[in-house]
């Protein structure tokens, strides 16, 4: 056998995973089919779970040092401040970290690629999962390796932490039902100052949509996430000129003076119908995927990481018979679900 744990994918959810495995003990083996770690800060909030968790890896010091706090979010309608939501308050007695950290989430990744390198492993980058064999004892992976040129290795266990597009839930027949939402995103990075409550999260509600403001790192650097008016819906070619009328509209006078990011995507909303088949188990966004509002995405996967890595390490000493594997799915596929229900109504 190659390896006790394949990690398929070293997102944040792979990341995670090949960490918690670390801290007990078991190597495991880490690919990733990019050439290195994503530059793109697409999730930005870390949520109380996830710093407990980050707690236990040593983490938690340095995501703070490099995060912002966000305990409070003030919502606008119609250009005028109407309330502050005090978004610490309710946790205060069930967490030591009652906030949302603002913490881009290529930083999240620059801290466990950090830490998992302290554990001496090293991702496998210019490596890409093609196919699955399943066998009772182990399973056989073919890997694309960086010259062109296959390879295949054994592990007793599979984990997909490999997005949306997952190459292990394809490779395992595991149905993805669900569908596209009608509105599309905008995220943009930008150095710009206005009205807004420097250093929280300021929400601005219209009729059709929300802009969303969080404080950055560094002066009057505010991430904004909207939704595309209706009219720029259908268009492929949209810029951040293209959308600053209608956060202009909502967000009273700004003064824009840099826009590092922009991109426009459509989301889905889908849950894996099964989140193992038998060696092979899916995770994070491979398994489920939801509207990006009350910023989950990210933070669900890292937490069905931790929920899989101690049972697959206590099966991988035998220390525990394999049936505890069975509770990943059952403890993990009703938070999806539940996570899928709320973010469509919200
Ligand atoms: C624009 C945008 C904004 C977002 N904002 C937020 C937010 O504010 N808050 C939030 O919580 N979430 C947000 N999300 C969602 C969040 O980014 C995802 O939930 C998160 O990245 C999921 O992590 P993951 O590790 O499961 O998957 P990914 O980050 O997609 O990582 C999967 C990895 O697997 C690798 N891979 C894929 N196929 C293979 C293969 N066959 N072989 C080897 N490697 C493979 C990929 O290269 C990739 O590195 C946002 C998403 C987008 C697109």
């Amino acid at each position: 056998m190659n390896t006790h744990v394949l990690v398929v994918g070293a997102g944040p959810t792979g990341l995670m995973l090949a960490n918690q495995l670390a801290r007990r003990g078991v190597r495991a083996m880490i690919i990733d089919r990019h050439a290195g770690p994503s530059l793109q800060t697409r999730a930005i909030g870390v949520q109380a779970r996830t710093m407990e968790i980050y707690s236990k890896l040593g983490l938690v010091d340095r995501a703070l040092e490099l995060g912002k706090d966000g305990s409070g979010a003030n919502l606008w309608a119609e250009g005028r401040w109407m309330a502050r939501v005090l978004l610490g308050e309710a946790g205060r007695d069930l967490t030591p970290f009652p906030f949302v950290l603002i913490l881009g989430q290529d930083d999240n990744e620059r801290i466990m690629g950090d830490k998992l390198r302290d554990w001496g492993l090293s991702i496998q980058w210019n490596t890409e999962l093609v196919a699955l064999d399943q066998q009772p004892g182990h399973v056989t992976a073919t890997l694309e390796q960086p010259d062109g040129t296959t390879r295949k290795i054994t592990a007793a266990w599979v984990a997909g932490c490999d997005g949306a597009r997952s190459a292990v839930r394809d490779l395992t027949g595991i149905m993805f039902p669900g569908a596209p939402y009608e509105h599309v995103f905008f995220v943009a990075d930008t150095v710009v100052t206005g009205k807004m409550v420097p250093d929280q999260i300021n929400i601005y509600l219209w009729r059709n949509g929300f802009h969303l403001f969080f404080p950055f790192r560094g002066e009057d650097h505010w991430r904004i996430v909207g939704i595309l008016p209706p009219a720029l819906r259908d268009r492929k070619d949209v810029t951040f000129e293209d959308v600053i009328p209608s956060v202009r509209r909502e967000a009273g006078e700004l003064n824009f003076t840099a826009c590092s990011w922009f991109s426009t995507y459509r989301i889905h909303h889908r849950s894996a119908s099964r989140f193992r088949d038998r060696r092979c188990f899916l995770l994070g966004d491979a398994a489920h995927i939801h509207s990006p509002v009350g910023a989950q995405g990210m933070n669900t996967g890292l937490q069905d990481a931790y929920n899989l890595a101690w049972k697959l390490a206590l099966v991988t000493e035998g220390r525990a018979d394999a049936a505890l594997l069975d509770s990943y799915e059952e403890e993990r596929m009703p938070v999806a679900r539940r996570l899928l229900n709320t973010t469509d109504r919200v």
